[in-house]
Order: C-alpha cells, then structure tokens, then sequence
C-alpha cells in the first residue's frame, strides 16, 4: 500500500464506495472503512429509482440484482384506517448487506482498500495528513463519508456533535409474506417503522424512535409488544413475521442537525454532510449522488485547472441546491408525523385529497440522474 494518494475517502458506504468507483478512474485513491464486506446496516433498504440509472452507468445493474420494484406506500396510525398512494418514482427493495458488497467489488478493481478506522485529518501546507490507528498517510484532497456520526466528527469538533442526538434506530429481517411492490410506514408513539421486501426474499422491518419513548421500556422486545404494537397493522406483523436473525440491528445517537458539506478544507459526503429524514426514503440516494457531484466538482482541481478553494465552494453550492429543500421538507414531515394530532388530521385530510401524498413525496426527492 501507497503512502500518498491524490484522494483519501474515510468511510466505505454507499457514498464513499460510490466515490471510490468515479475518482479511481482518474486519480490515486484509497477508501478505509473498519468494517470487512458484506454486512448488515441500519437502512429501510428503500432505495429510490432516482440513481438506477446512474448505477447502471457504473455497470451495477440493480435490475439484475432485485426484482422487487416497490411502486406504491402504505401508512397507518394507531387507531385509523390505512391510507394508499402511488410512490411518485418508486424504488427497489435491495438489502445494504448486497448493495454495499456490490459497490465494494466494483471500488476495489481500481482503488485501494484499507480496513481500519481513521482517527485524525489535519490539513497543512496543501495537504492532509490523515492518521488511521495503524498508519500515517498524505493525500492531496481528504474526503469525509462516514456517515451519521463518527469519531473523526468529534475530532474535529463539528457544530451538531454538540447537539443532543435523540433518536435511535432498530432493524430485523423476517419471514413474511407480503407484495414485492409496497412499501409500508406504520406510525406509532414516538416514532415510525418501513417494512418492505428486499432482494432475497426477506421483509425488512425498520424503525426510528424517539429516546424519550424507548427509555420507558426495558429492550427492543418489550418496546415492540407495548409501544409498536398499539399500532394494530403492526401488531399483526409482529404475530405472523418470524425473524430471521438473532437479534436485531439497533444504533443510537441519531441527529438530524444541520450541518455543512465543506469543513475545514475537507469535502463532505452522504450522511456526513446532512442525514434527510428515513421517512424520506432518500437518504441513499442522496449519499450515491453527492458522491457525482463531488467527483465533477473536484475534477477540474485534481487536474491542476482550478484552486482547491473554488472547487470546494462549487461542490458546497451545488450540494446547497440539491438537496438543502429537500432536507427541509422532510424536517416538516417529520415534525407532522410525530404529532398525534397533526397526524390525525392529516391522514382525514390526505384521504379526502390523496394525491397530496404523492405531491409531497415527490419534494424530498430529486429527478433521475
Ligand atoms: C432508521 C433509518 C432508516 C433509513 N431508511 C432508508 C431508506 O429506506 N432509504 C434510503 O434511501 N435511506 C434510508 N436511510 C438513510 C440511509 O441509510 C443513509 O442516508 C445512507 O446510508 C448514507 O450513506 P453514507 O455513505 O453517507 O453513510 P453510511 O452508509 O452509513 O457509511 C458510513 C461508513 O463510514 C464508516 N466509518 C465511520 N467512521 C469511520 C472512521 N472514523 N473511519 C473510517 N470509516 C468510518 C462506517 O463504518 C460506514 O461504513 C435510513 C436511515 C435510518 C437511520
């Protein structure tokens, strides 16, 4: 393994790996990520039609990969009839622990790979110094993909991390039969929970739940039985869906804080640069095509035709106007969700005018790119 690369990128999901593949075409890159593949992640493992194309472009054909092409949503509240809608582009149901594998396989034929966490970037005469727990590396630009929170956020002392975080997520796969073309939002105290089917058959069930509402329970087990399942379609779930695993995936700390796409000299990416909310269904997407933007914005300063400075601002403006609405949109979805009343008269409302929750889907999503 080299000691300088032209990019360092800290994090191997879905758009570090994503940009792993693009700048691996032109430059030196190494991606190091602590995690070997494949593996289980926290995601509803809905991903928006919105990049199929653009995969495809990379020759990772999800069409070929997934027959589950989810077209239309159902949502519930505790106590109501359900409420049905088309989902405005629709999405595949493709689990992380393939997608991820995927995206790995492909980065791997052109860019190194290192297992191993980085701990430290500092930036000093036009170049970062990056320091993982086993290595002290140079590169000429230092990317950030690692997600929600992470050390390196701590380290270099990020406005939100200051933030409480007061969100926690959990997610099991199951046996259990429903339609490969919907996906499901069941609202309940606190929070909401997706269900869908992914590629291998299993029905992933995922939610996100205020701490508030969990610390009352003594484990996921007991919060699902007293909380979940007042929700009476949830209930249902949890009678007939038999686990697949053990146990479940769960993570705490969650925050949907502002934050910027450049920091300290260092190019943001995904989740790094500002986490839309789950119930969006967009944050993959979103971290695949930052991961382009980043690649066209930097291009031009890689090749020595344009400062660091001004590529930087570039990619922060376009990453602005991409995404900065649609992450506001969500906030306000969010904020409508978890309040009982709110809720309830918007899902009287929605049923009268059904297409607004097709018009309101399609503002936290992008075209296709
Ligand atoms: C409950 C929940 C449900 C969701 N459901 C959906 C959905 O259905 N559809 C959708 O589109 N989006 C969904 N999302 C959002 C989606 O999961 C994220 O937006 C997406 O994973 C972001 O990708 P990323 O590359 O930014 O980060 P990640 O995929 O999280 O990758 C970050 C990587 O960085 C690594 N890392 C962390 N620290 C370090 C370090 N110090 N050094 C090196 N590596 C490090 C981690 O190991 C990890 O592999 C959901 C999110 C939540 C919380």
């Amino acid at each position: 393994m080299k000691k300088e690369y032209d990019i360092i990128i800290a994090g191997g999901g879905l758009s570090g790996l994503t940009a792993a593949i693009l700048f691996s075409k032109d430059f030196n890159v190494l991606c190091i990520d602590p995690d070997a593949y494949p593996r289980h992640k926290m995601c509803g493992e809905y991903l928006s039609n919105e990049v199929i194309g653009f995969l495809k472009s990379l020759e990772i054909d999800l069409d070929r990969e997934s027959s589950v092409d989810l077209e239309n949503l159902k949502f519930t509240l505790a106590g109501h009839r359900s409420i049905e809608c088309p989902l405005p582009q629709g999405g595949k149901g493709i689990s992380r622990y393939h997608l991820d594998h995927l995206l790995y396989q492909k980065a791997i034929k052109n860019a190194d790979f290192l297992q191993d966490k980085v701990i430290d970037a500092v930036f000093e005469k036009g170049s970062f110094q990056v320091n993982t727990t086993s290595q002290n590396l140079q590169c000429k630009q230092f990317i950030m993909a690692t997600g929600k929170r992470s050390l390196l956020d701590k380290k270099l002392d990020r406005e939100f991390i200051q933030q409480k975080s007061p969100w926690l997520a959990v997610k099991m796969h199951y046996k259990y039969d429903m339609s490969d073309r919907l996906v499901e939002l069941h609202n309940f105290d606190g929070g909401y929970a997706g269900i869908s089917k992914v590629e291998n058959g299993y029905v992933n069930l995922c939610y996100l739940a205020s701490y508030d509402s969990f610390k009352k329970h003594k484990n996921v087990t007991d919060f699902n039985e007293e909380v979940l399942s007042k929700n009476e379609f949830l209930n249902s779930f949890f009678k007939e869906a038999v686990p697949a695993w053990e146990q479940p995936i769960t993570i705490s700390q969650i925050s949907f804080e502002k934050k910027e796409p450049v920091e300290n000299n260092i190019l943001m990416l995904g989740d790094t640069a500002g986490l839309i909310h789950p119930l969006c269904g967009n944050g993959m997407a979103m971290a695949i095509h930052s991961a382009k933007i980043a690649f066209e914005e930097l291009h031009p300063f890689l090749r020595n035709d344009l400062s660091r400075e001004q590529a930087l601002k570039n990619y922060a403006n376009r990453w602005k106007k991409t995404f900065r609405k649609r992450l506001k949109i969500g906030r306000i979805l969010q904020g409508i969700l978890l309040n009982k009343t709110y809720t309830s008269w918007g899902l009287w409302f929605l049923r009268k005018f059904p297409f607004l929750l097709s018009t309101t889907i399609k503002g936290t999503h992008g075209k296709p790119i």
